[in-house]
């Protein structure tokens, strides 16, 4: 089967994180609408093909490590603001969280090969929270990754985490990532994390 060696990897550019109505309105990601889109026609030119996660949530979500700290609820599955950016919204086949059989993430995978947008959906902050990511991202073959979306320090580091673990080079692209600084957990903390362990930011 062929192999697709880099991707896209968008993360949750959905409407509760970049709109400024959004219940987890990411700061200055509302002004960077133009920019996602642009990152993923940039790498479009190149033929390398966006994959991404969604957060699709049935209730609210804990930030791990910390007591009592609750998000407020976001992306509840069906709503407006669960939804993607106009932007980096396309035909897309979101893949769910249950766990798929081989055959089934095979058909997923000739999807992608044939260009389609492929999202996996998922309920905590790590993208490995959909059992199925491992096994889609390996029969794709994929070896490198460059990221882009919300929150840096959130959930784009827990998509670095992943793919790191994955043993993929993960690029960051400068133009269309964005943190949220919260309780214990920066922006800057988080890039300089991913940037002393391996990440290395791509301009373009
Ligand atoms: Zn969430």
């Amino acid at each position: 089967m062929k192999k697709i060696k880099s991707i896209v990897w968008d993360v949750e550019t959905q409407n509760d994180f970049i709109m400024p109505e959004g219940t987890i309105s990411v700061p200055g990601a509302y002004e960077m609408i133009e920019n996602f889109g642009k990152a993923i026609y940039h790498f479009q030119k190149k033929g390398i093909l966006t994959l991404g996660s969604v957060d699709a949530h049935t209730g609210p979500e804990l930030i791990p490590g910390t007591k009592d700290q609750y998000f407020p609820l976001h992306c509840i599955k069906g709503t407006k603001g669960q939804q993607k950016i106009a932007s980096t919204q396309a035909d897309i086949l979101y893949v769910s969280d249950n766990k798929y059989s081989d055959d089934a993430l095979d058909l997923v995978v000739n999807e992608v090969m044939d260009g389609r947008r492929v999202y996996i959906e998922k309920q905590g902050l790590n993208l490995l929270s959909n059992p199925n990511t491992i096994d889609l991202i390996e029969k794709l073959g994929v070896e490198e990754v460059y990221l882009m979306g919300v929150a840096t320090n959130i959930c784009v580091k827990e998509a670095y985490d992943a793919f790191k673990d994955m043993q993929k080079k993960v690029y960051l692209i400068h133009s269309a990532i964005k943190g949220l600084d919260i309780p214990g957990n920066t922006e800057k903390e988080g890039l300089e994390y991913m940037l002393k362990s391996g990440a290395e930011m791509y301009r373009f």
